[in-house]
């Protein structure tokens, strides 16, 4: 083959089936045809893999790519437009298909949006390999295993991995069509979910089933790639939870055996994934007396990065009646914000904050407040290898912001687009060094821990009510195949 002709496409969001209302077109960023090489080389794994196919000499045919934050259920004229803008692009001939997914769509219609999209996909570009990488919080499919030639997981939540992980799958894609070589992929889903705060693959399970994972890649020549996928318990559909998936060129290499091998180890590690957080009045009594150094309070149940409104008020709410000193919180309210944008700095109001985004929230809480300033929220990510960077690329945009104070002693970033608190340039590009403060909220899982890690002198996980809770009892489950842990 002189020079292979590959077909790139993207789509990527992770559903959050449990949240009310849906996910329209005009909160997905859209590119289309050529627009998509303007991520060659950035920090996003599409970036990585364009820079790869450069590498390799490929003639890019690039197609669409569709990206939201994670939201509630996904409207259908979302599918039905990324599939027309794809199907109007492809070529009467390609020689193989690269596609960025996340994994864990779910759509009006769909409880499998990738498998539908990769069925729709195959029918149209024939038999060429089909290959690909997509975020470890996925709900992975048969269908998408019986489909895709080769899907290659991210290994890292927090996921400093996703650019990586993408120009991994292109090297991959590289000895498919040069060896003439194609793999297919092995699946197996065994009965268990975990919460995301039951995922950091710092920490048991994943970490253990990672690296049986890269033990099986080395015992086995004919595995291309062993992923271990820690799923998606938020979006609820029959294979929500933990599965594995082997891409090997060989049947005869056994992938049925070291996928039970994955899942016996994930039945005996599964009570460490099931992850619960202590109340809130357990862990603000270890604030009093505050202790020295930075105080970071986990929130779960308000995870930006699993869907959340990350508008919740438990914990600001905490904050405030315990008269917490030298505190910080960051609220997505762009109403809030609207109403500051006409004041002058100095400027005191008594504002509503928050609580409108859940039914689960207590609802907006009353506060008087000092404007500091109020300013873009555009900034360049500090940390151009983090989860933040796998979903936005070199720059997030907060939309307009304010920073009020509350009582001298409670510091309030409020902005105007949900922000993952996933890097600090959030609050440096406001002109507030998070290092200095004796508490800070953030609501996260996991992935927070990158940008934190370094100025944290401890990270307490609070229980809060809110839709991204650890508590999976707690969550109306319909779809979920059953029984399965720690459900049943
Ligand atoms: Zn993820």
């Amino acid at each position: 083959m002189s020079r292979p002709r590959v077909l790139f496409a993207g789509l990527f969001h992770e559903t959050h089936t449990f949240l009310e209302g849906t996910t329209p077109l005009a909160d997905f960023q859209v590119l289309c045809g050529c627009d998509l090489l303007r991520c060659t080389g950035d920090s996003s794994p599409l970036g990585g893999a364009l820079a790869s196919a450069k590498s390799f000499g490929w003639e890019i045919v690039p197609t669409v790519d569709f990206r939201a934050s994670p939201s509630a259920t996904v409207e259908d004229e979302v599918i039905e437009s990324f599939w027309q803008e794809l199907a109007a692009r492809i070529p009467s001939q390609v020689d193989a298909v690269y596609l960025v997914l996340h994994g864990a769509m779910v759509s009006q219609s769909s409880l499998d949006v990738e498998g539908e999209i990769l069925s729709r996909l195959r029918q149209r570009v024939g038999d060429v390999p089909i290959f690909g990488v997509f975020d470890l919080h996925a709900n992975f499919t048969q269908r998408m295993a019986d489909l895709a030639n080769c899907l290659v997981a991210y290994r890292e939540n927090p996921h400093t991995d996703g650019r990586a992980m993408a120009v991994l799958a292109a090297e991959l894609l590289q000895r498919a069509l040069t060896t003439q070589q194609v793999p297919r992929m092995f699946w197996h889903h065994p009965p268990i979910m975990w919460p995301p705060t039951g995922t950091a693959t710092a920490l048991p399970p994943m970490h253990v089933l990672e690296m049986l994972a890269r033990q099986l890649e080395v015992e086995s020549p004919a595995f291309w790639v062993v992923n271990v996928v820690a799923g998606f318990s938020f979006a609820d559909t029959p294979d929500t939870g933990v599965s594995f998936a082997i891409a090997t060129t060989d049947e005869e290499s056994d992938p049925h055996g070291a996928l039970q091998r994955l899942a016996a180890l994930a039945h005996a590690t599964r009570a460490a994934g099931n992850v619960t957080d202590a109340p809130v009045a357990e862990v603000l009594a270890k604030l009093d007396p505050l202790p020295s150094g930075l105080t970071v309070l986990v929130e779960p149940s308000d995870n930006i990065g699993g869907g959340a409104p990350g508008d919740g008020t438990s914990l600001l709410r905490a904050l405030v009646e315990r008269a917490i000193p030298n505190a910080a919180i960051a609220i997505n309210d762009p109403a809030a914000v609207q109403r500051l944008s006409a004041l002058a700095p100095g400027a005191r109001i008594n504002l509503p904050i928050g609580g409108k985004g859940s039914r689960i929230d207590a609802g907006p809480l009353d506060l008087e407040v000092e404007l500091l300033h109020t300013g873009d929220g555009c900034f360049e990510l500090e940390d151009k290898q983090s989860h933040l960077a796998s979903m936005a690329g070199d720059c997030f945009d907060m939309g307009l912001c304010a920073v009020v104070r509350h009582a001298g002693r409670l510091t309030i970033l409020l902005t105007s687009r949900k922000t993952p608190p996933f890097d600090l340039g959030q609050w440096r590009s406001q002109g507030i060094d998070p290092a200095q403060f004796s508490v800070i909220v953030v609501k996260a899982a996991v992935a927070h821990g990158r940008a934190y890690d370094p100025i944290a002198t401890r990270m307490l996980w609070v229980d809060t009510p809110g839709p991204c809770t650890s508590n999976l009892r707690s969550l109306p489950y319909r779809h979920v195949r059953r029984p399965i842990f720690p459900l049943d």
